[in-house]
């Protein structure tokens, strides 16, 4: 995708690029001078239709008062440290960057191998990400695979039937931010690494402490070396070393919150539809979540005819359990083989199409939303600050944008002054939105654990056997859950709004809570049109939505 390219001039007029659409309440917004491309849910089909004839609009100003958005080459900025060299800590790096700070980071590992396949960025975080670094925006586009811009939903484990089926155009599109995609972890780790200069990476290092001193703040590495900074980002991910420093914690026994599931994922070959073409083909259909109680399982097409899954089992934290040991069985397939046999063929064949030695397991955990990000000097950002589960695909996106934030503010300081209000503001505008999106990701979690098709399925254990029994009799008689009814159709109701929350914030202020993409102070609002900058695709408006009365819809 042909997107515009940022260079260090201190003021630059940006124009929405050829191939893309600036969003419609953008456009309101910002008032741009754009011929309306008016983008609903339902007129989005119509657009896929008509996507050639769509003419596009350029010299859209970047501000409201058509401000331009710049990159500053003010030499007096803060130095800037960074512990790790995660998604978080590159991404931070490069927005200090680019805004014209020098930069170090630390990373622990000599040579990355991130946990799973791919990763997804959703509209909110490539939209920070292009607010941040246009180019490795473009690059992040460039390799990616849009999902975003098919049928994504939740289905029935067991029939296979769709719960609700969502669409994550419409955000996109209202607010002109790029489709949401999957790329591999390793391909977005090279793009930032670039983005920050190996030269400003030293690989194979440990930050193991720091010190507020004064008016700079030292960090003190493994090998007993000493970096001086006016301020250190603590990236170091969810079991972070800063965060046990300034928060008193056990550094051997972080405070981290169980989620009640361990996750198994791999990626494997599924290119041909197979017994269930509705949801294999993938021109048609991008990730699914297959519900279940004590277990659910995503899969998300990645391109090259692969699938990335996650299958998520409901069992005690720590790997000690007979899944974990893998105790009869030969290898994690096997053993998935075996907790999803009665599951629908879409699920079992993804499995089957897995090579065993791919399954990596992991337990998931979180952190519970705690204020204390900053002590003098020193900013947690990332994992290390806002842990979420993986229920949305957030984690990444909110370090993303955290990092956006993080380098708007400290760009406003005068070398060393002014860092720690810098820092304060950071965090204040960043807390409720990152604690919003735990909240949400908590939720998804609870409504799988909860979850039951039929009256009577799954009784729970703690029921004595002669009820347990009787339940078993009843998910016989296949009655519509009641829990089942209403989750689908609170979801109705819900799902849109939320889908708008996560992905574009409403346009609601940081500090209270909304998204931080930079749209609109600093990129155009714009997104990709079918058929020129993202693929054309067979859908209709019919083919997202739900058919039937609200509660049994199918
Ligand atoms: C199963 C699963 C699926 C997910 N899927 C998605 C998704 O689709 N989309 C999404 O946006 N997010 C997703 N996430 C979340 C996302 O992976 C994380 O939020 C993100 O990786 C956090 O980045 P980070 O840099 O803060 O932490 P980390 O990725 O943990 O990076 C921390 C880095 O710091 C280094 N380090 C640690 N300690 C030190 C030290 N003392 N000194 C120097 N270096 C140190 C580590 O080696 C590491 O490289 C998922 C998470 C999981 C578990």
């Amino acid at each position: 995708m042909t997107m515009v390219s940022l260079t260090t001039t201190t003021s630059l007029t940006r124009a929405a690029p050829v191939g893309v659409v600036v969003g419609a309440r953008a456009q309101r917004r910002y008032g741009t001078r754009t011929r309306r491309a008016e983008r609903t849910s339902a007129d989005v089909s119509k657009t896929t239709r008509r996507a050639r004839r769509v003419v596009v609009v350029a010299n859209a100003d970047a501000g409201e008062s058509g401000e331009t958005a710049a990159v500053t080459t003010k030499k007096n900025l803060p130095k800037v440290l960074v512990a790790g060299g995660g998604i978080a800590g590159l991404i931070a790096a490069a927005a200090c960057k680019r805004k014209g700070m020098d930069v170090t980071v630390f990373e622990k590992v000599k040579k990355y191998e991130p946990f799973g396949g791919p990763i997804q960025l959703q509209c909110n975080a490539q939209g920070a990400l292009d607010s941040i670094c246009p180019d490795m925006a473009e690059k992040v586009m460039e390799k990616g695979t849009i999902t975003g811009d098919r049928v994504n939903g939740l289905l029935d484990g067991v029939s296979g039937e769709w719960f609700y089926r969502f669409d994550t155009r419409k955000p996109c599109h209202d607010n002109g931010l790029p489709l949401t995609l999957v790329l591999s972890r390793f391909e977005l780790l090279d793009i930032l690494s670039e983005g920050v200069g190996t030269e400003n990476i030293e690989m194979g290092t440990v930050v193991t402490s720091y010190e507020n001193k004064g008016d700079k703040v030292v960090a003190t590495l493994a090998d007993g070396r000493e970096f001086e900074g006016d301020v250190l980002i603590g990236a170091d991910g969810i079991r972070s070393k800063l965060r046990a420093q300034m928060r008193g914690e056990d550094p051997e026994k972080p405070p981290l919150a169980y989620a009640g599931y361990a996750v198994y994922t791999a990626v494997c070959k599924y290119s041909q539809p197979h017994r269930e073409p509705q949801h294999t083909d993938p021109n048609k259909v991008g990730y699914q979540v297959f519900l279940g109680p004590k277990q659910y399982f995503v899969s998300s097409d990645v391109g090259n005819g692969e699938q990335q899954y996650y299958a998520f089992l409901e069992v005690p934290a720590g790997g000690d359990d007979e899944f974990a040991k893998c105790e009869n069985w030969e290898n994690y397939r096997e053993m998935l083989m075996d907790r999803f046999k009665d599951w629908c063929p879409a699920v079992m064949e993804r499995l089957e199409c897995t090579r065993p030695e791919d399954v990596e397991r992991r337990d998931v955990n979180d952190l519970l939303p705690d204020p204390r990000w900053i002590d003098g000097r020193m900013a947690l950002l990332g994992d290390s600050a806002h842990a979420v589960q993986p229920n949305l695909g957030q984690g990444g996106g909110q370090a993303i944008e955290s990092s956006y934030v993080l380098a708007d503010e400290l760009s406003k300081c005068e070398g060393g002054k002014g860092v720690q209000t810098a820092l304060m503001k950071y965090a204040a505008r960043r807390f409720l939105r990152t604690g919003a999106i735990h909240g949400l990701s908590r939720f998804s979690s609870l409504m799988n654990t909860f979850y039951r098709r039929h009256l009577g399925d799954e009784p729970y254990d703690w029921y004595p056997e002669s009820v347990r029994n009787m339940w078993l009799e009843v998910s016989k008689a296949k009655i519509p859950h009641p829990g089942s009814v209403m989750g689908q159709i609170i979801l109705m109701g819900s799902m849109p709004i939320i889908l708008e929350y996560v992905g574009a914030g409403y346009g609601i202020p940081g500090v209270l809570g909304g998204a931080s993409t930079g749209n609109g102070k600093d990129r155009v609002p714009r997104s990709q049109i079918p058929g020129i900058s993202a693929p054309l695709r067979d859908l209709t408006a019919e083919d997202f939505k739900m058919r039937g009365i609200p509660g049994l819809a199918k």
